[in-house]
This record gives C-alpha cells, sequence and structure tokens, in this order.
C-alpha cells in the first residue's frame, strides 16, 4: 500500500526568514555603501535569523510570533542566546525600514509639532540622539521612542529592545561598529548625523507613533 504524504505529515513551525530590504542595495549610498549593506544584511542580519531558527527549534517558543519570543526570553537566563539572535533578527528589520533613499530632513508636520514640544525643537532633538548614539559604550541601538504619549531618546546595549522595557521603537540607528566600519572606520558620529540627516524615513517614524500614541501596547511587527 502507498501511503501519500499531506501537508499535515510535514508540518513543521514555519522557520523565521530574512526579510526583503525595502530598497535596493545601493539605495543608501553614498551615506551606507553597498558593500556595508552585502555585510550588514547579507552576512549579519542573515546569521541572526539562521542562528534564531536553529536555536528556537524544539523549544516552547517555536511557532511563536518573532515579538513573542522576544517578550517571553527577555528576562530568563538561560534564553540568552535565543533573545539575543530574536532581538538581533527584530532590530535588524527594523532598523532597514528606519531609512530610505532621499529620507532626512524635517519629519511631517504633525509629528515635528510633537518632537518640537518633547525636545524643545528639531536641533535639539537631534543633538541630544546623536549624543545618545555616541555615549553608547560598545555596540548598541539609538531610538527614539513612545513612551506613553511622550517621546523619549533611549540607548539600549547589545541586543536589548525597547518594547520589553515598555517603551514603544520609533525609529533606530544601528551603532554596532559592523553598521559603519567599512563606511566611516571609528567615526561613529559622521556615520549618525549621515543617517539622521539624509536616511531617516519620517513617515515611518509618524506612523508608528501613530500607532503607538492610539495603543500604548503597540509594537511594530517585524515577524517575516
Ligand atoms: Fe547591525
Amino acid at each position: 500500500m502507498l501511503f501519500l504524504r499531506t501537508a499535515e505529515d510535514n508540518f513543521m513551525a514555519r522557520p523565521f526568514q530574512l526579510p526583503p530590504l525595502p530598497y535596493a542595495d545601493n539605495a543608501l549610498a553614498p551615506v551606507i555603501s553597498a558593500q556595508t549593506i552585502a555585510t550588514h544584511y547579507g552576512k549579519h542580519h542573515k546569521t541572526y535569523v539562521e542562528t534564531l531558527n536553529k536555536l528556537v527549534a524544539g523549544t516552547e517558543f517555536e511557532g511563536q510570533a518573532l515579538e513573542a519570543v522576544i517578550r517571553g526570553t527577555a528576562s530568563k537566563t538561560d534564553q540568552t542566546s535565543l533573545f539575543n539572535n530574536a532581538a538581533q533578527t527584530w532590530n535588524h528589520t527594523f532598523y532597514w525600514k528606519c531609512m530610505k533613499a532621499g529620507g532626512g530632513g524635517k519629519p511631517p508636520r504633525a509629528f515635528a509639532e510633537r518632537i518640537d514640544g518633547a525636545f524643545g525643537g528639531f536641533d535639539k532633538f537631534r543633538a541630544e540622539w546623536i549624543n545618545t548614539a555616541i555615549e553608547q559604550f560598545g555596540s548598541g541601538w539609538a531610538w527614539l521612542v513612545a513612551d506613553g504619549d511622550s517621546l523619549a531618546i533611549a540607548r539600549t546595549g547589545n541586543a536589548a529592545v525597547p518594547f520589553t522595557m515598555g517603551l514603544t521603537p520609533l525609529l533606530t540607528i544601528d551603532v554596532w561598529e559592523h553598521a559603519y566600519y567599512l563606511d566611516y572606520q571609528n567615526r561613529r558620529t559622521d556615520y549618525v548625523r549621515a543617517v539622521i540627516d539624509k536616511l531617516i524615513n519620517w513617515d515611518f517614524a509618524a506612523s508608528n507613533f501613530e500607532h503607538a500614541a492610539a495603543d500604548h501596547n503597540f509594537v511594530p511587527v517585524m515577524s517575516a
């Protein structure tokens, strides 16, 4: 007798995927070169996704959404590797969406007014974000977050994400050396300034803030 295998027989939790970049690999040049994208997206980000899939297999977290895996492992000292790779997968997918060709400049009017109210003007906001990115010692991320109804700048070390701390991510800048070393060597400040001034996708930030204002538990979904 011939037994035909069905889709159910072959069921496995769908592994996480490396999402496509939202633009061509040379779209962010010269601020971020295609060479940096090839390494940062094509090697670092890809490896986080592949390692995540290996680590999550067979655990209680298999089959959960990426955001749920991150929340579920954030405070578990025996799940540090799974947390790090899940969070880095999320952070990088989010980071790519925070930039676009021809970005930077000023935010849309309504969001710009919220920034003015929170920081005392766009220039003060920009300076605080740059300083926070510079002051992050070692690897990490510099964020614009929603804290309830208000806006704040935050930094996290290594893979840590704001949404496990009650803050909603609106924008981020990767300040791991792999994000800028090929293009800027050790000049993190030049990289951060250029990203803010020339690449930030303000429409993405404003959209995230609209969702966060309507629901303080909102987390941008980066599962793929
Ligand atoms: Fe990175």
